[in-house]
């Protein structure tokens, strides 16, 4: 039987009590066990399937970290996604015996009052200066007590998108694409996380198979759509036959033209980016993947490498970069981050005002830092190192480009424009038809 007949042939109750919540809540659990903690390095689980032939070469810093925390465990076992998993770091106490943890951050983590949990899987850890509470990394991942502090104009929603919620999981904002919300589950959660009030929550987020199959339903039953953004959550924490039914049931909609996955995996977690995932992906062409990326320490060998198979693929890459304060909000970082991604493939897509969820204030820039920002990139590099700058704005109103002011107004026909190094040019514009008398000259 062909593999996708196959699939076809699987009963939903099967794949429901095998992955009803993806992962399984028992690999939640294992994960807060101590006996898989960093506490207990003689202890550690190990996984149950094989790992991946082909593994992805361990940079430095990692592998150091390995040895050091995770004496027992093998390269095969880091090169292994459910093991990552297995022993992600989601405790204060996990927390403190590999990071020097300021007293803020012990504070935010003792009197957690938000929903989103902590988890960092062992390999982002690695990344992570265990003595500066300040590094952009670890403040991107790390709580402070700053999160618990709601200021004017946040909100737990704030891009409305529960109102444009046809069926659990489906947010239709635009006519002709569709978000769907396949799980709430990261490897690896991002404190400034626009969907906070959905991810981390074990108990009543994550989407079952049956609530996929309504939202597939409502795809179907729509021809208007012809363009699918898989997110949540992160979808590449899926099995990979979740993945594949998922893809299976889209391909078949004559009026889907493509599909989108957006996720942080290759970035926190790259050994999930294995052969056999990726023997998946390229099967379901076209298949567009928007990648996290938020930093330049996170382009290491084995982030490089996982692109770089997605790539191989033929998998068009595209990243998307909140901008974030005292992280990359400046422009020697953003232009090395922008220049390190079109080195492994990645074409720089958006970067996004920081959303105003609840308690991000911390992390919000002023707009006037945005503008800096594409002012100091537009022109003094290549235009692919350019993303676009975007304010998805509040209750639904969709992505709203912002630009710096290079159009000057009009003056004897022409219009006039600013270019990178601030001198005025003269463009001949045509009158349009309807302009009035004058107008134009
Ligand atoms: S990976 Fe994406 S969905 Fe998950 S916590 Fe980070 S920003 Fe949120």
């Amino acid at each position: 039987m062909k593999k996708a007949n196959r699939l076809m042939a699987i009963k939903e109750a099967e794949i429901l009590s095998e992955e009803a919540e993806p992962p399984s809540r028992a690999l939640l659990e294992e994960s807060n066990n101590p006996a898989s903690s960093l506490l207990f390095p003689e202890l550690i689980q190990f996984p149950n399937s094989k790992p991946d032939k082909t593994v992805l070469k361990i940079g430095a810093r990692s592998l150091q970290f390995l040895r050091k925390y995770f004496p027992l465990a093998t390269k095969d076992d880091w090169n292994n996604w459910e093991w990552q998993l297995r022993n992600s770091i989601t405790s204060l106490k996990a927390l403190q015996q590999i990071l020097q943890l300021s007293d803020d951050e012990v504070r935010a983590m003792t009197v957690q009052s938000g929903s989103l949990p902590l988890r960092v899987t062992p390999y982002y850890a690695s990344l992570l200066d265990p003595l500066d509470s300040m590094q952009p990394l670890r403040r991107s991942v790390v709580p402070v007590t700053a999160e618990h502090l709601i200021s004017c104009g946040e909100a737990a929603d704030p891009l409305g998108e529960d109102t444009h919620s046809r069926v659990p999981g489906l947010v239709h904002r635009y006519p002709d694409r569709v978000l769907l919300l396949v799980t709430g589950f990261c490897s690896t959660y991002c404190r400034y996380c626009t969907r906070s009030r959905l991810v981390g929550d074990q108990n009543k987020r994550h989407l079952n198979h049956e609530q996929w199959d309504r939202a597939l339903s409502y795809i179907e039953l729509n021809p208007a759509v012809r363009d699918v953004l898989l997110s949540g959550g992160d979808p590449l924490t899926l099995p990979d036959d979740s993945l594949e039914y998922l893809l299976t049931r889209l391909s078949r909609i004559p009026h889907v033209e493509f599909v989108r996955i957006g996720t942080k995996v290759p970035v926190t977690m790259p050994q999930r980016i294995t052969h056999s995932l990726v023997n998946i992906l390229k099967r379901f062409r076209p298949l567009w993947m928007s990648i996290h990326f938020t930093h330049p320490d996170e382009i290491t060998p084995e982030s490089a490498q996982a692109c770089e198979r997605l790539a191989d693929a033929g998998i068009p890459l595209g990243s998307q970069t909140v901008l974030l304060k005292d992280i990359n909000d400046s422009v020697p970082v953003m232009k090395k981050l922008m220049h390190e991604l079109l080195k492994i493939r990645v074409r720089p897509y958006y970067m996004y005002q920081c959303d105003p969820i609840l308690g991000s204030s911390h992390f919000r820039t002023p707009v006037e830092k945005g503008l800096e920002i594409i002012e100091g990139l537009r022109g003094h590099t290549s235009g692919y190192a350019v993303p676009h700058y975007v304010i998805d704005a509040p209750n639904g109103g969709g992505k709203i480009p912002l630009l710096p002011d290079y159009y000057q107004g009009r003056a004897d026909g022409n219009i006039l424009l600013r270019n990178y190094q601030q001198k005025i040019y003269r463009y001949p514009d045509q009158k349009s038809e309807g302009s009035a008398p004058g107008e134009g000259l």
